[in-house]
């Protein structure tokens, strides 16, 4: 089966072929950094996340462009709240946003551009447009004329004629004198008197929020891109502006396939600072959610589909990701202690199970993940595939409990490991980070490290005078402190909370 994408633009879900060959341009459209990022960003960025990562592990060359939007009247108007500038407002939400994507193992996009970096861009391509009579500006304000671009409402559905009606009403109300038809979006904005403003051939003021991202698109990855990401509140107006500018300044089409998130819920109703459910990343870590628990959850859910946060449902998703954790975890405590095995290798694909010898069930299962994500990210069958893949490695760890890893046959232990790592591996794909240190809740008491220590050295003790039943003793009771053991070549042994 190939690859396959909902596309917003025909409604369908499509091949997915790329303009170059092997190469695939992702713009997504980022945040206004005027606060803390929430649940409705965590959801979107750790989809694309997702997205982006099977491409690169099915091989194709990966730009990701991810904006942050620094001009702003929400920006405008916190700073003045807050007493500082908008510059520094910014600066303090974008050092915030990086704290909160890499604590959720979000890659970081290849470049971030900001708008206050790209005013040359911006004023260049609203004076192309200017130019080609398809923008006016009137009095100091930018306008784009809908009715000049033909093909405007491409992309949500919406025609023309209606939305002139719905608009003439609001703008009745708004008396918006300056816009010639009542669809007509800004380019430009002049600036009050008080407030932060850039110099322009139209007179001091500031970039609409639209054509921000269609110059950005184009200083960054070109006039036609491959993929165009964002949540599905974006599609009217945002995208459909963006289409109508570029499509209108380059002759081009924006991007092939436009792909769009579902909308965040908490407790069945639509997340919302008037509502009150309004949940930032960083509260719900707080709250002894892990940031893997978090990941998994939201893969739970196709991400065109609305995503619904429940205690009960973050609770059922705490204890999937720990049982799948535990297998993850294995290799880990006796192979290898490198954590960033499963972690995507952005300068070469890790397609790396191809290489490896893999028998007839695992070899179906990791077709089974690649063909479940080629059907437009089904990022829950592709969990599934994870959980079927760790039932063999959860069966050894507990035989390795009764038993002592030594005494498993070799071949027996290699095959299973060879399953390990293909399960990292996939794991991997769907940036599911193995978490060595058990994640216990907060009130948890601390271990006793002198006690362990005396106990280990008793059991090493009691082996070398090969009294197994005391050494068994010993083991049994530092498991009931939840501690495991683990004995390495020359009579060492290290420990570890399971
Ligand atoms: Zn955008």
């Amino acid at each position: 089966m190939s690859l396959k994408f909902t596309n917003t633009l025909s409604k369908k879900k499509e091949d997915f072929i790329t303009i170059n060959p092997n190469q695939v341009k992702i713009y997504c459209c980022g945040v206004t950094v005027y606060d803390l990022c929430h649940l409705g960003h965590a959801r979107s960025y750790l989809n694309w996340d997702v997205l982006r990562r099977f491409l690169i592990w099915k091989g194709f060359e990966v730009k990701f462009v991810q904006n942050f939007t620094d001009i702003d009247d929400k920006i405008i108007k916190r700073a003045k709240k807050e007493g500082c500038s908008t510059d520094e407002l910014s600066e303090r939400n974008i050092d915030e946003f990086h704290k909160d994507m890499d604590t959720l193992s979000i890659l970081r996009p290849n470049s971030m551009p900001r708008a206050t970096k790209c005013l040359h861009q911006i004023i260049n391509f609203i004076e192309d447009l200017e130019e080609k009579n398809i923008a006016y500006s009137n009095n100091g304000d930018v306008y784009f004329s809908v009715d000049k671009h033909k093909s405007y409402g491409k992309l949500s559905g919406r025609e023309i004629e209606n939305q002139i009606d719905n608009a003439a009403g609001r703008l009745k109300i708004n008396q918006e004198k300056s816009k010639k038809n009542s669809l007509d979006f800004a380019l430009w904005k002049k600036s009050k008197s008080d407030e932060i403003s850039y110099s322009s051939p139209w007179g001091k003021g500031r970039p609409g929020w639209h054509i921000e991202c269609s110059a950005m698109v184009k200083q960054e990855l070109g006039e036609s891109i491959d993929i165009h990401l964002g949540g599905s509140d974006l599609i009217f107006p945002h995208h459909e502006n963006e289409i109508a500018q570029s499509e209108a300044c380059n002759g081009k089409e924006l991007a092939k396939y436009w792909l769009h998130n579902g909308m965040v819920n908490v407790g069945g109703e639509k997340m919302s600072k008037s509502l009150g459910n309004f949940t930032t990343i960083r509260a719900l870590l707080d709250e002894d959610i892990s940031p893997m628990t978090l990941r998994f959850f939201v893969l739970q859910t196709n991400y065109r589909k609305p995503l619904d946060f429940t205690e009960e449902a973050l609770k059922a998703a705490s204890k999937g990701w720990e049982r799948l954790n535990n297998c993850l975890a294995f290799g880990h405590i006796y192979k290898t202690k490198d954590q960033n095995i499963n972690e995507i290798n952005l300068d070469k694909p890790i397609k790396r199970s191809i290489n490896s010898e893999l028998d007839k069930n695992s070899f179906k299962l990791l077709s089974d993940f690649e063909k479940y994500m080629d059907d437009d990210l089904n990022t829950s069958g592709a969990l599934s595939i994870l959980f079927e893949l760790s039932q063999p490695i959860r069966k050894f760890i507990n035989l390795i409990k009764e038993k002592d890893i030594n005494e498993i046959n070799q071949d027996e232990l290699n095959q299973v490991f060879k399953k390990w790592e293909l399960l990292s591996e996939l794991a991997g794909v769907l940036g599911l980070k193995v978490n060595l240190k058990q994640e216990t809740p907060k009130n948890k008491l601390e271990i006793d490290t002198d006690k362990i220590e005396e106990l280990i050295n008793n059991r090493s003790l009691a082996k070398a005078n090969k009294d197994f039943i005391l050494a068994d003793k010993i083991r049994n009771e530092l498991k009931d402190m939840g501690i495991d053991l683990i004995d390495k070549p020359k009579g060492y042994t290290e420990w570890r909370r399971f």
